[in-house]
């Protein structure tokens, strides 16, 4: 594991460095305190740190609780080591966000020891992150094909909604759905509605910029927000996901299937105020008038006074 050193002076730091590289510590050194600053922002910071209380520059009080206000995650455990022994001292110390503390001159095997309790608790929050990450993109995506799922597409809708309202930018929505998607399953049988699905998901997703979003709203329908689009583009995007997904025949393991889709576009205009519900249900109805108008194709929402076109 690397281990930062932050200490001033020169004997105390190579003695400090030479033991740590004996424990087996990959070590990375800092004369001062901006320099030891300097390294615990970069993106690889090390997670461990030993910060010598007085240095020149930023001191390691000042440098722990810069650590424990500007850098979040992920946590860097951190050890003081200072002279200074007194009971007020080792509070300022911890009030400052410090893990440990370390009066000098140090005894090695204390501080091995306390070095590995560091080390527990940099290893027990790797694994809180990454089940934490688990769980996040459990709640937010669709298991199936890998796109947000219905809560998060509307909870992106609803957030671009605000930005846009605020930057007084355009938010279009396309709201699109598979034809006939029944008899894909009833024909071929649920495996192959899945393949569709899930090919539909990625030739769905090549189209769009990488700043949109698409999100599987329901059984065969799918949402897309795309931020910052006004009417004409989001028509033409429509058209092309409508041409991307009947252009070409699936290749599932069923064979070849030939798969439709219907899509209704809306976009917001500027300077008005709109709530999800509004925008969902105009999407909706032209995605309807789509299916209507013999499916495979695309509908465009014109906003009469807010009534629609
Ligand atoms: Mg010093």
């Amino acid at each position: 594991m690397r281990i930062l050193i932050a200490e001033d002076d020169a004997v105390s730091r190579r003695l400090l460095e030479a033991k740590l590289v004996k424990w087996g510590y990959d070590v990375v050194v800092a004369r001062t305190g901006d320099e030891a600053w300097a390294e615990l922002r970069k993106e690889d910071a090390p997670r461990l740190a030993i910060l010598d209380w007085m240095m020149p520059g930023i001191d390691g009080v000042t440098l722990c609780r810069k650590v424990r206000t500007e850098i979040w995650e992920p946590y860097t455990y951190i050890i003081l080591l200072t002279a200074l022994c007194r009971d007020e001292d080792l509070v300022t110390g911890m009030d400052a966000g410090a893990d440990d503390y370390i009066t000098k001159p140090f005894k090695a095997n204390e501080l091995r020891v306390r070095l590995r309790a560091g080390r527990r608790i940099i290893e027990l929050q790797n694994e809180l992150i990454e089940a934490r990450e688990v769980l996040r993109e459990q709640a937010t995506h669709d298991p199936l094909t890998g796109l947000w799922n219905h809560g998060e597409i509307l909870r992106i809708l609803r957030s671009q909604l605000s930005r846009a309202e605020r930057e007084g930018a355009d938010v279009s929505v396309i709201m699109a759905d598979l034809d006939h998607f029944k008899n894909v399953n009833d024909i071929h049988g649920h495996m192959a509605g899945d393949a569709v699905l899930r090919l539909t998901a990625r030739r769905m997703l090549s189209q769009v910029r990488n700043y949109d979003y698409i999100g599987r709203y329901g059984g065969e329908e799918f949402m897309v927000v795309l931020p910052g689009c006004d009417l004409e583009k989001a028509g033409v995007l429509a058209e092309r996901l409508c041409q991307c997904i009947g252009g070409e025949s699936m290749d599932i393991p069923d064979g070849m299937v030939p798969v439709t889709i219907s899509l209704g576009v809306v976009t917001t205009s500027k300077g008005k105020k709109y709530d999800t519900d509004t925008l969902v249900q105009a999407a909706d109805l032209a995605l309807y008038r789509a299916k209507e108008n013999g499916r495979n194709r695309v509908e465009i929402v014109i906003w009469k006074d807010r009534v629609l076109g």
